[in-house]
């Protein structure tokens, strides 16, 4: 054997080698936290009927930003009777609460809202009837959001009181997340100053965890202030307040085209005079800028305070842009969300029912979107996903503490969110299974978490090299949050 045949078949025996590597995978080492998070999950199903019935209540309350005064109780209360050590009207807000158990480290939060939409209220049918004309509803399945793991939480407690799990548990009572922001007050108020890690789920049309970030937001308002005048008698002792909005909202829509795909500008006109014969003195702009990174958010922001400027001295009128909330992109840590997907795998897909496919069926058709039914399937992990559209306050608390967030299914796929048909499966069985699936994985994993140092570990590495030298500045103003008086 020549040494170019040697060669040739030394190389063909590693060829051979790394093939058969390939096709025989080592067997998974067992997970040694395994007996746990089956027991975690049996604590959850126990729960079944308690969670269902609180999570209907929150969706009949239908309490919208900083209202949700009977949801919060309702959780709260729940902790409580469950041991809990609860801390009411966190951070200035009445309906924010920190349910906490067990004592040490590591110091495990999970993340729970409960605040509706205005004026989407709708039965728990497939067909748009409003519950209540004009009132709230769940749009968004916030109902579940909160009760899911409000019993994450409990199933941990319970561990913890036998002493099978050591550390502590934490529920954050997160509300306003549809508006205000109320975790980004929570933020600022120093209420995860000390957490170690923080999971957070969102119901949604599809499984999945979640790896894209999602959008920083800032929500501003601009005002313009005229001198009124007859629109026809005396125009020229007038200046027009909607003239500097609309000279405003001219450079606005001239910027879309000079800026990022990924960015979005929207806006609506909150008040744009009262009658045509009166030149306007007031108008008021209330206007949302988004992009995939805070920075370009800032940018944006910095480019619309000019164009305020701009637009009242060509309209001769005072105009001013007050930014009144607003939230980062949700920092994504790919070790955290691997965690959270070996868990969903662990836990397979959920199965609907012939009945809940048809219910979801009937909304698709109503909406006019395919009727594609539920999907109950993982979807695959995808470490570079597109860009996503929407925003969320737990974009704050994932600068602040590593944060682990993953999606289930809750309502029908395509089906318009925000909207009527999101209320009708939050409602009923459809949501109901969502929940607990949701509250099996949050469960599952905070097992992996209180049991695993080197996950933990691994974690908080992947969080501070992400994080080095980041500076954390809310959009929020200065001074409590706007809480309303009636
Ligand atoms: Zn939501």
């Amino acid at each position: 054997m020549n040494r170019f045949l040697l060669r040739a078949a030394a190389c063909f025996v590693l060829l051979a080698l790394s093939a058969s590597a390939q096709t025989q995978k080592p067997a998974a080492a067992p997970d040694p936290a395994l007996d746990k998070k089956q027991e975690a999950v049996a604590l959850i199903e126990k729960q079944q009927a308690p969670l269902i019935q609180m999570s209907d209540e929150i969706w009949g309350y239908a309490e919208t930003a900083l209202r949700e005064a009977r949801s919060a109780k309702t959780m709260s209360d729940y902790a409580e009777q469950q041991g809990f050590k609860v801390e009411r009207g966190v951070a200035g807000m009445p309906t924010a609460f920190v349910a906490s158990y067990g004592e040490g480290r590591p110091i495990i939060g999970i993340l729970g809202e409960y605040d509706a939409l205005p004026g989407i209220s709708q039965k728990a049918q497939p067909g748009k009837e409003p519950l209540v004309a004009g009132a709230p509803g769940h749009g968004c399945g916030h109902n579940l959001l909160g009760t899911a793991s409000m019993g994450a939480a409990v199933a941990i407690k319970e561990m913890i009181a036998v002493g099978k799990l050591k550390g502590t548990i934490r529920y954050y009572g997160t509300p306003a997340e549809e508006a205000v922001g109320g975790k980004v007050y929570m933020v600022r108020a120093g209420l995860f100053k000390d957490v170690d890690i923080v999971l957070a789920w969102h119901p949604s049309t599809k499984m999945n965890v979640d790896t894209a970030g999602g959008q920083a937001i800032v929500d501003t308002i601009v005002e313009f202030r005229g001198k009124a005048s007859h629109a026809a008698f005396d125009p020229w002792n007038g200046r027009s307040a909607v003239d500097g909005l609309e000279a405003l909202t001219h450079g606005l829509n001239m910027m879309r085209e000079h800026i990022v795909p990924t960015a979005r500008i929207h806006y609506v006109i909150v008040k744009g005079g009262d009658v045509p014969n009166v030149v306007p003195e007031y108008a008021k702009l209330w206007l949302w800028l988004r992009d995939i990174k805070r920075e370009r958010v800032d940018e944006m922001l910095a480019r619309a305070q000019r164009m305020t400027e701009g637009a009242g001295l060509m309209a001769g009128v005072e105009a001013k842009l007050t930014v009144q909330a607003g939230d980062y992109e949700r920092l994504v840590n790919m070790t955290g969300e691997r965690l959270l997907y070996s868990n969903m795998t662990w836990l397979g897909p959920i199965t609907f029912t012939e009945e809940e496919q048809a219910f979801a069926k009937q909304i698709q058709t109503n909406t006019g979107v395919p009727t594609k039914g539920l999907l109950g399937q993982l979807q695959p992990f995808d470490p570079n996903p597109p860009s996503e559209g929407g925003s969320t306050d737990v974009g704050d608390v994932s600068w602040t503490v590593p944060t682990l967030h993953f999606s289930v299914t809750t309502a029908a796929e395509g089906a318009p969110w925000h909207g009527w048909p999101v209320v009708a499966t939050s409602g009923m069985s459809i949501g109901h299974k969502g929940m607990m699936y949701a509250s099996k994985v949050l469960a599952a994993t905070a097992v992996d978490l209180f049991e695993k140092p080197e996950v933990r570990q691994a974690i908080k590495k992947e969080f501070a090299e992400q994080t080095k030298g980041f500076v954390y500045k809310p959009f929020i103003p200065d001074g409590p949050p706007p809480v309303p008086k009636d």
